[in-house]
C-alpha cells in the first residue's frame, strides 16, 4: 500500500482528507497573509498553527477548548490558500474541523438565526420590524454595532423580472437589506442586452454561513432547495461574493452530477459583465471619473478568483485605486464580526487605515458582509453594479 493510500485508510477524527492534512510542509509562507496572525502574532492563530492542531487531534489529542478557540477564530478568508505553494486546501480542512465542533460550539440562538435565513418571508418581516424599531429609537446602539446593522428598510419595492436570458440569485440578507443592489444588477444586465429571471422564495439562502459554522446537513438542505428554484440551463448570476462561492461549491457539498452541473451554471455577475465589456453602458456625460478603491471580498479573490473581472467592469467608470494590502481580509467573515468582534475589529482597523491612505472617493465591494462591516466604520462603500448603474444613469427603482 502506498503512503498516501495508507494515510487515506487511517481512521479519521476530523472529516477531512488525510492527504490534504498531510500536504502542509510548515513553510510558513501563509502567515503574513493571515489576518488573525497579523493582528495577534500568535502561531496558534495562523494557518500553520491551526493545521498542526488538526493533525494533533487526528493523532489522538483532545479536541478541547484550546482547539476550539483556534478553529473558531479563523475568519475562513482562505487567503492562506492563495499564498500556499503546496496547494493546501485550507478551506476544506477548516470546514471539516468546524463540523466536528458544531455540536457544542454553535449555540441555540445561532442555530435559530441560521434557520431564519432559509425562511425569506419571516426574514423580511423581521427586518421590516427592525426598521420600524430603529426609527422609533428602540434598537440599542450596541446591537446595531454588533450586527453591523444598516438603516433597515421598512418597505421595499418588488424586483421585476425582465426576461429569461439569465437568472439572478437574490439570497437572504442581501435581498432583505440591500435589494437596491439587485435592482442595479438587473438594470446593468438589461443595459448589456439580457433579460433577467428571478427565482421563487425557495432560493432564499445559499447556505454559506451554515457551511462555515460546520452545519453541513443544514447547508445541503438549503442547497437542494436553491437548485430546485433555477430550472433550465440559463446562467445563474450572483452579486454577492460569498453566495457565489457557495453556489459554485454545491458539486462538492452534495457530491452529485446534478449539483456539479448546477455549479457550472453559476457566475459572479462581474465575470458575466467582464465577458461583455464591449456591451457595458457608457458613462453619461458629466458623471466624472471618481477615484474608486476596489475592496476584494475574500471569497471573490481567493475562492472565485474573479477580482480581475471587477476591475475590468469598473475601469470605464472611474480611476481605479489599488489598496496597498494585496487584498487582505476586512474581518467581516460572514457571521465572524458578530461572533468575534474584538479580532474582527482589529482586522478591520488595519483595512480602514489602508483605505484611508488610498484617498478614494468611493470603495467598491461586491459582498454584503464586507460592505456592511466597512460602512459601519464610516467607509463610503457601494457595490460595483451600483457604481456602474449610477455612472450610466440607469433607472434602478
Ligand atoms: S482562512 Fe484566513 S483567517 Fe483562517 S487561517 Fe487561513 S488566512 Fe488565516
Ligand atoms: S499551509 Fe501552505 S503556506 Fe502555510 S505553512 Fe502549510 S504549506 Fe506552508
Amino acid at each position: 500500500m502506498t503512503a498516501p493510500a495508507q494515510a487515506r485508510a487511517r481512521a479519521k477524527v476530523l472529516p477531512v482528507d488525510a492527504d490534504d492534512l498531510a500536504a502542509c510542509v510548515s513553510c510558513g509562507l501563509c502567515l503574513a497573509h493571515c489576518p488573525t496572525y497579523r493582528v495577534t502574532g500568535e502561531e496558534a492563530l495562523s494557518p500553520r498553527g491551526r493545521i498542526a492542531a488538526m493533525r494533533a487531534v487526528e493523532g489522538g489529542a483532545p479536541a478541547d477548548g484550546a482547539f476550539e478557540e483556534m478553529m473558531q477564530t479563523c475568519v475562513q478568508c482562505r487567503a492562506c490558500e492563495t499564498a500556499c505553494p503546496s496547494s493546501v486546501p485550507f478551506g476544506r480542512l477548516m470546514e471539516g474541523a468546524r463540523q466536528v465542533l458544531a455540536r457544542r460550539s454553535v449555540s441555540r440562538w445561532q442555530r435559530g438565526a441560521y434557520a431564519l435565513l432559509g425562511h425569506h418571508r419571516a426574514l423580511l418581516a423581521l427586518s421590516a420590524a427592525g426598521g420600524v424599531a430603529q426609527r422609533a429609537g428602540v434598537v440599542p446602539p450596541a446591537v446595531s454595532r454588533r450586527l453591523s446593522l444598516p438603516r433597515l428598510p421598512v418597505r421595499q419595492a418588488r424586483l421585476q423580472a425582465t426576461g429569461d436570458d439569465v437568472w439572478l440569485f437574490t439570497g437572504c440578507v442581501m435581498d432583505a437589506w440591500q435589494r437596491r443592489v439587485h435592482a442595479a444588477a438587473i438594470a446593468v444586465v438589461g443595459a448589456c442586452g439580457a433579460g433577467v429571471a428571478l427565482p421563487g422564495a425557495s432560493a432564499a439562502c445559499c447556505g454559506a454561513l451554515h457551511v462555515h459554522a460546520g452545519l453541513r446537513d443544514e447547508a445541503a438542505g438549503l442547497a437542494r432547495r436553491v437548485m430546485s428554484a433555477f430550472p433550465g440551463a440559463a446562467p445563474i448570476l450572483v452579486d454577492s461574493a460569498g453566495c457565489g462561492a457557495a453556489l459554485k461549491d454545491y458539486g462538492h457539498l452534495l457530491g452529485t452530477a446534478e449539483a456539479e452541473a448546477f455549479s457550472g451554471r453559476v457566475q459572479d455577475i462581474h465575470e458575466w459583465m467582464a465577458a461583455r465589456a464591449g456591451l457595458l453602458p457608457v458613462p453619461r456625460p458629466g458623471s466624472g471619473r471618481p477615484r474608486i478603491a476596489v475592496q476584494d471580498p475574500c471569497h471573490l479573490r481567493h475562492v472565485q478568483h474573479a477580482d480581475a473581472a471587477v476591475r475590468t467592469v469598473l475601469a470605464p467608470y472611474g480611476e481605479l485605486v489599488e489598496l496597498a494590502d494585496e487584498g487582505r481580509c476586512c474581518g467581516a467573515g460572514g457571521a465572524y464580526s458578530a461572533l468575534k468582534p474584538e479580532l474582527a475589529g482589529a482586522i478591520r482597523a488595519q483595512k480602514v487605515a489602508v483605505i484611508d491612505a488610498a484617498g478614494a472617493d468611493v470603495v467598491a465591494s461586491a459582498n454584503p458582509g464586507c460592505s456592511l462591516w466597512l460602512a459601519a466604520a464610516g467607509v463610503p462603500v457601494r457595490h460595483p453594479v451600483e457604481i456602474v448603474a449610477a455612472a450610466a444613469g440607469l433607472q434602478t427603482r
